[in-house]
């Protein structure tokens, strides 16, 4: 069954492999259950509409009667879903800093839809000493950018598992004009398209602090701030600065570390990269009507409600 399993299927494919982002974030791990089910319901719900059109047919099904039928009706429903229903495919868009990985697995909680952050799945294959880590290890660490080809076709592979089959969430992907009209070629191999953009706007003034605060769980990829969103355990010294070995994630009790690439001058250069060639593609994508625009300078809650109204099919 493709909803439930593309759960099991998420989380087993980032703790095994980090390969995208933020599994278990508390909000996550507090909804793993709730988030596998949302979609079952809806699909159940839509099993429901077809049991009662199809009930004259031989495909009957008994939703009242026990487990196997409404394990079936659901299964039939994914099924078309995943089959004849367009993918919903999402890019998270902003600069470094801007809230991504903080709202992203909120966004996957709530669509069931996995967020694939190339990012993360450039940092595994560094952490794994792969060809293409050994690639991308020093252009990272100075905050450039990785070859378009090398993260096409990382991006290429990942879309074809089958959790990503009723859609996905890019974060940190596109970059580059090239890479949008790669991925567009891809997903018009199938008829499909970008569904919507998510821009989250914020000015470069208040990305040093977030990105030099930001402390991160290697293994999930979840994000602390020692400001804004410190980890339980953490406790300061005489003179304000966080104590390492006090610097834990919330979920494990493993230490946190800080990225190579987060550093006030890797900053510089990614900033520059991002309004040099990644701020462009909104521009492309811009007159398909699908560009959402947030205000991600306030407080989180305040960005996550900005975000949910994007979300929906409401104009901009
Ligand atoms: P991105 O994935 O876009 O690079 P993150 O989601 O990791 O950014 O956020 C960067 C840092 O800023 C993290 O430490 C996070 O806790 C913090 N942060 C995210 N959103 C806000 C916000 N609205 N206000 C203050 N800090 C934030
Ligand atoms: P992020 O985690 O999104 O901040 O990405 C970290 C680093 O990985 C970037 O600064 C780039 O070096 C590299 N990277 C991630 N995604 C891409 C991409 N789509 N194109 C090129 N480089 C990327």
């Amino acid at each position: 069954m493709m909803f439930a399993s593309s759960a099991v299927r998420t989380a087993s494919r980032r703790v095994v492999a980090s390969s995208t982002r933020r599994q278990f974030s508390s909000a996550t791990a507090k909804t793993a259950s709730s988030r596998s089910a949302a979609p079952m319901i809806a699909a159940a719900g839509l099993a429901t509409a077809a049991f009662v059109v199809q009930q004259s047919k031989d495909k009957t099904y008994n939703l009242f009667g026990g487990g196997d039928a409404v394990q079936k009706a659901v299964a039939d429903a994914e099924d078309k879903f995943g089959n004849y229903w367009p993918r919903n495919i999402m890019i998270l868009f902003g600069p470094p800093g801007a809230g991504k990985g903080t709202h992203g697995p909120k966004i996957e909680d709530m669509l069931g839809i996995p967020q694939l952050s190339t990012g993360d799945m450039l940092r595994a294959a560094v952490a794994n000493k792969t060809e293409v880590g050994q690639k991308a290890e020093a252009i990272m660490k100075a905050g450039g950018l990785v070859s378009d080809d090398i993260v096409v076709g990382i991006i290429r592979d990942r879309i074809q598992e089958a959790d990503c089959k009723i859609g996905f969430i890019l974060d940190g992907f596109p970059r580059t004009q090239k890479q949008a009209k790669a991925l567009d070629a891809m997903l018009a191999k199938e008829g499909a398209c970008v569904t919507k953009v998510i821009e989250l706007q914020v000015p470069d003034s208040v990305l040093e602090e977030r990105i030099c605060g930001r402390w991160i769980h290697k293994n999930t990829g979840r994000s602390y701030h020692v400001k804004y969103a410190p980890p339980k355990s953490m406790k300061k010294d005489g003179s304000e600065k966080p104590i390492e070995s006090t610097m834990l994630d919330d979920e494990t009790g493993e230490p946190l570390m800080q990225r190579k690439d987060d550093t006030a001058a890797a900053l510089v250069k990614r900033l520059q990269g991002y309004h040099g060639e990644t701020v462009p593609i909104l521009a492309h994508y811009r007159p398909h009507g699908i560009v959402r625009t947030v205000n991600a300078n306030q407080k989180m809650d305040g960005v996550w409600g900005e975000i949910l109204a994007a979300l929906g099919r409401g104009g901009d």
